[in-house]
């Protein structure tokens, strides 16, 4: 029998643009720093080198884990310690400061292939929230745990806990004594608020992960909750799409930002970049501003934001690219 035309078809199949798998597209890592008022005029030289190769470090770190084979899940949380770790960062140390001076912490890891998510949020003295998070996922039979609960359990864990003097950096604090005395704001978008991190990661089994990790925003009500430890708001995994965001959280929990981005992409068959600039523009309709990262599970990529700036990188088979400022430049 001559097989010639059926091998030809399914060549064709195969490397027509609608049947790109994983295993073709290889292990892809996105990841953002927040998304803010960030313009290259304001930003010194010093400065922009710092975050870059903050943000490098954390490419680096969730990189070596898919180049290695790992999950996505293990991927999405290497790449976020460093930037926990980091006091250039509002999440873990350098996490910005509620109205009374403390830092409340709010983080949480969703894994796409199993549906499993888990959240922290309020709590303070743990140098990793997104370990925490990642702990309740795995080590308990809840989703969410909050404040005083939370911090009982990461010492149940086991997991590392530090004075509240690792947390202060002088930039933030600076940051919130202003706020503080313009009176309390309206949540809103407003300068010195970003900082937020985020990863998204396809491995190399086409399996996604997302996580997302914050101090909130600057002087906020002590027991304020962001988007970002509230499941489908702030971080979304399924098995064909995976969302971090970043911004004006109140907006993104009324919007549920990224599970509905997902949705978009799912029921609608909108690209990864169109279903994020579609929940972009339904934010900003209702008076928030910020931006996501959004991963499929053919590779494709979206980085969108409409803010002046999101810090964000891409770690890929072809190497590692970081931005800071205009959606032109992208990683
Ligand atoms: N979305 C975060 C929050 O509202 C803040 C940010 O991403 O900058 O807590």
């Amino acid at each position: 029998m001559n097989t010639k035309p059926f091998r030809l078809l399914l060549a064709c199949l195969l490397l027509s643009p609608g049947a790109v798998t994983a295993e073709d597209a290889g292990p892809v890592l996105l990841i953002h720093g927040g998304a803010g008022t960030l313009r290259a005029a304001d930003m010194s030289a010093a400065d922009r080198a710092a975050y870059e190769a903050a943000l490098h470090a954390a490419l680096e770190a969730g990189w070596q884990v898919l180049a290695d084979g790992g999950s996505a899940l293990d991927a999405v949380t290497a790449a976020i310690l460093p930037m926990e770790d980091s006091p250039l960062f509002n999440a873990g140390r350098g996490a910005v400061f509620t109205a009374d001076g403390h830092n409340e912490l709010d983080a949480s890891i969703m894994d796409g292939a199993t549906r499993e998510a888990g959240a922290i949020g309020g709590v303070r003295w743990v140098r990793n929230p997104v370990l925490l998070a990642r702990r309740v996922m795995e080590a308990s039979p809840h989703v969410f745990l909050a404040g005083q609960g939370a911090l009982a359990f990461a010492i149940d864990q086991g997991l590392e806990l530090k004075p509240s003097e690792w947390f202060w950096t002088e930039r933030r604090w600076q940051q919130m004594q202003r706020a503080t005395l313009q009176g309390a704001r309206p949540p809103g978008p407003s300068e010195g608020r970003f900082g937020t991190v985020g990863a998204v990661a396809l491995d190399a089994a086409g399996r996604l992960a997302a996580a997302t990790s914050t101090g909130g925003t600057t002087a906020k009500r002590y027991g304020r909750l962001g988007d970002v430890p509230v499941i489908g708001a702030g971080t979304w995994a399924d098995r064909g799409c995976a969302v971090s965001a970043t911004g004006d959280g109140e907006y993104f929990i009324r919007a549920a930002a990224a599970s509905s981005l997902c949705a978009r992409m799912a029921l609608a068959g909108e690209s990864p970049e169109e279903a994020a600039w579609t929940t972009l523009a339904a934010i900003r309709e209702l008076g928030g501003l910020g931006g996501v990262i959004v991963l499929d599970g053919t590779g494709r990529a979206s980085f969108a934001f409409t803010t002046e700036g999101m810090y964000r990188g891409r770690a890929d088979a072809g190497g590692r690219r970081v931005a800071i400022f205009a959606a032109g430049e992208q990683p």
